[in-house]
């Protein structure tokens, strides 16, 4: 082992665990640092407490008095927690989350200081925020960008500032980050699924889409990562040998977790609670040191926000317990990946959940309604839903030999499939009585007990139906939900939208009962929508050529992927729906191709970097040893050298064909590189992703080859067993 090797290992192990005492309960602990509604009636005037909860609630205005009175109450209750800062906390297109930090600090006329915060500052901000991704919206409208807070999100204390979470926008109205279009997405959801459910409840005045999203990671040594510039910058090895021991014995998923790794939760959990993120399961995942975190679900904006201050906050945790948090979908060659589960549903004011099958057949119609709408909508906009997840680091899940597949399908298992197939068979127009009755009482009305012991729950479909929700299990752990939020949410309610109109005409102009024309409209929807329901085993090989049979796309990488989001289709829809406006599609549509292609980019000099200046001079290194051992054999045993030469002789062949592919490719990988280099937007993307990425298993393969062959003492980069078993 290398002495840089050694000493990080070193220092991991002498590391005495950090104990931390958990004197708090949860429920104490939950949301204090947060200007909930308890804080909120604490510090506020009524006047002030209903406005901003009319804006929650209804999305009416704030007018400009009561946000000053607002931003008071809001300073005086983070000044009471220690707070000196605020910022507008935004989440621009790189997928992370931004802020700038102002003290509320300011100096009087007679020089004395005071702390100050009014409602101008609370409601709207000017970042200076030119560096961040626009895909030309503000060079082309030479305009600026500006915050926006959003009261549908609670204000919290992070440290010792005041975040605000606010809508980051051109001043010309086009949506510069990823929240502005969820909420529009989600304002569409709530309209479209409100009208729908006047047919079965008129008491409902809103609904709000729900996000329960479940984060896998893995946790390497901060001293051991730090000893492999590949993880510290692109986020994942692009080289190393696969282990002895990987994930083949099972032992790690569900195991006891260790304690170094149990403090690192806990002290996590205990800053996630004083956040407000309702986070409650924890458990060891497939791969050795992966593990998965998942809140409680809430109202999708927020559960959005949650997961995208949890990961920041994971960073900071991981760094106190001398850990590196990994978020990226692949960090290991040839062990388990990680994804984020995105769990959705609709649940509407008077608590209901649409998604729930109720006691009765008439609340049983209503779940059939949003349940047959939601699979009729990932039929129709399979392919953009692929798109919403697609990225660089994604790509080395989907379609690549592990789960999910590339190819979009919905499970329901087989008793609901049952009721569907039934379904189907209605008759058109007017129902006869004893199908009335039928319906009611035989497909309808058994739906929930035969829910109860619906067990089939199908792990490799991206898109399944589990009892009382739907689970898009294809989202990268990287990613941002908002991203496949704002499609899912915008494609069902444009689906909402539809049926009620075609429902609306039946009951006109056919005269139908508003059941009838509900079951009708259903039955279209289950025939049109087959070909998405799929059962079997998605990771099969058979699974992918009757895909093709059935039309279905699958679109392996992200390139090819991203084209669904800029098709007629896909700009009516976004404009229809108020979501986004053509130019917004395609600037973000620009943004994405460009972030592609940049991060294989940095993926690919890291590569190249890392082969010569650490694998090929240390594999030299060795092979001299060798040749010095060589000729000094050749000195004592003249004669007979070669008998014992031989294993030598043999290792400085090989080494030498392994530096010599390794240089070679590297150069032909640079020449791609600067011939993409010259292209731009879909081109410049496809030419790194059909010309440069095949490089990177290729040279993977002669470095490994070289680890294997050269004196553990000499190999400067920490081992895969090192990396995946130190704990
Ligand atoms: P898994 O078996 O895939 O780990 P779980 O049953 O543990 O799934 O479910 C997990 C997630 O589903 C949790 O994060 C939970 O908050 C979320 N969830 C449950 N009900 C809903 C709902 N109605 N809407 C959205 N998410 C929900
Ligand atoms: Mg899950």
């Amino acid at each position: 082992m290398s002495a840089i090797r050694f000493n990080a290992l070193q220092e991991t192990l002498n590391r005495v665990p950090l104990s931390i005492k958990e004197t708090n309960r949860r429920s104490e602990l939950f949301a204090q640092n947060v200007f909930n509604k308890r804080s909120m009636l604490q510090y506020m005037t009524k006047e002030s407490y209903t406005s901003v909860m009319n804006a929650i609630n209804y999305g009416s205005k704030i007018d400009r008095k009561i946000a000053d009175q607002i931003a008071v109450s809001m300073k005086d209750w983070a000044l009471s927690k220690g707070a000196t800062h605020y910022t507008h906390w935004f989440q621009p297109l790189t997928g992370a989350t931004a802020e700038k930090h102002d003290a509320f600090f300011e100096i009087a006329e007679d020089g004395s200081a005071f702390e100050h915060f009014d409602g101008g500052q609370l409601v709207q901000q000017e970042p200076d925020a030119s560096s961040f991704p626009n895909g030309g919206i503000r060079n082309t409208f030479e305009a600026r960008g500006y915050t926006a807070w959003d009261p549908t999100s609670p204000a919290f204390i992070y440290g010792t500032t005041l975040c605000i979470p606010t809508v980051f926008v051109a001043y010309t109205g086009e949506a510069l980050d990823n929240k502005t279009p969820l909420l529009r997405a989600l304002q569409a959801i709530d309209d479209a699924a409100t009208d729908v459910c006047k047919y079965f409840d008129k008491n409902v005045n809103k609904v709000n889409a729900t996000l329960g999203w479940e984060q896998e990671y893995f946790l390497i040594d901060k001293a051991l990562a730090a000893s492999r510039p590949d993880i510290m910058i692109t986020g994942r090895t692009l080289l190393g040998h696969s282990s002895a021991k990987g994930q083949q014995l099972d032992d790690h998923y569900f195991g006891s977790i260790p304690t170094r790794i149990m403090n690192f939760m806990r002290d996590l959990e205990r800053e996630s609670m004083l956040l407000g993120i309702p986070v409650k399961t924890r458990h060891n995942e497939v791969a050795p040191n992966q593990f998965e975190l998942a809140p409680i679900f809430e109202e999708a904006n927020l559960s959005v926000d949650h997961n995208t201050l949890l990961m920041d906050v994971m960073e900071k945790v991981s760094q106190r317990h001398h850990f590196k948090v990994l978020f990226h979908e692949k960090p290991f060659a040839g062990i388990n990946g990680s994804g984020k589960h995105n769990n959705w549903s609709l649940s509407t004011n008077t608590g209901v959940n649409l998604l729930s099958p109720g006691k009765t057949p008439m609340k049983n119609l209503q779940f059939l309604t949003f349940f047959v709408n939601t699979i009729k909508a990932v039929h129709d906009y399979e392919e953009l839903i692929r798109a919403s997840i697609a990225s660089a680091s994604n790509d080395h899940r989907l379609g690549a030999n592990e789960a999910p597949p590339a190819i979009i399908s919905v499970f329901i298992g087989s008793q609901l499939s049952q009721v569907l197939d039934e379904l189907e068979n209605v008759t058109k127009g007017k129902l006869s009585p004893k199908e009335k009755t039928d319906l009611k009482l035989n497909i309808v009305g058994k739906i929930p007990e035969i829910l109860l012991d619906n067990t089939d729950r199908n792990r490799t479909s991206p898109f399944a139906f589990t009892g009382n929700k739907f689970e898009l299990r294809a989202v990268g752990s990287w990613s941002n939900c908002a991203g496949p939020m704002t499609i899912l949410n915008t494609i069902i309610a444009k689906q909402l939208k539809d049926f009620k109109k075609e429902v609306d005409a039946l009951i006109e102009t056919k005269n139908l009962k508003k059941d009838e024309a509900v079951f009708n409209v259903l039955r279209e929807y289950i025939k049109a929508s087959k070909k998405i329901r799929f059962e079997g085993d998605g990771y099969g090989e058979a699974w992918e050529k009757e895909a093709v049979k059935r039309g279905l796309s699958n679109n392996k990488t992200t390139p090819e992927a991203l084209k669904a989001k800029v098709t007629e289709k896909t700009i009516t829809l976004f404009e229809e729906m108020k979501v986004m406006n053509k130019v917004e599609v395609e600037a973000r549509h620009e943004i994405e191709l460009e972030e592609y292609a940049k991060r294989i980019q940095i993926e690919s000099r890291v590569l190249g970097d890392i082969s010569r200046n650490h694998v090929i001079p240390t594999a030299i290194q060795y092979q001299n040893t060798l040749i010095e051992n060589v000729k000094g054999l050749k000195e004592i045993f003249s004669k007979d050298f070669e008998k014992f030469a031989k294993e030598q002789i043999d290792l400085i062949k090989r080494i030498s064909n392994h530096i010599a592919e390794i240089n070679s490719k590297i150069e032909e990988m640079t020449n791609e590189r600067k011939k993409a280099n010259k292209l731009a937007g879909q081109k410049h993307a496809d030419a790194y992703c059909s010309k440069v990425v095949p490089f990177f298993e290729n040279i993977r393969y002669h470095v490994d080859k070289l680890e294997l062959l050269v004196d553990d003492n000499l190999w400067p980069l920490t081992k895969y067993r090192e990396l995946l078993f130190t704990k």
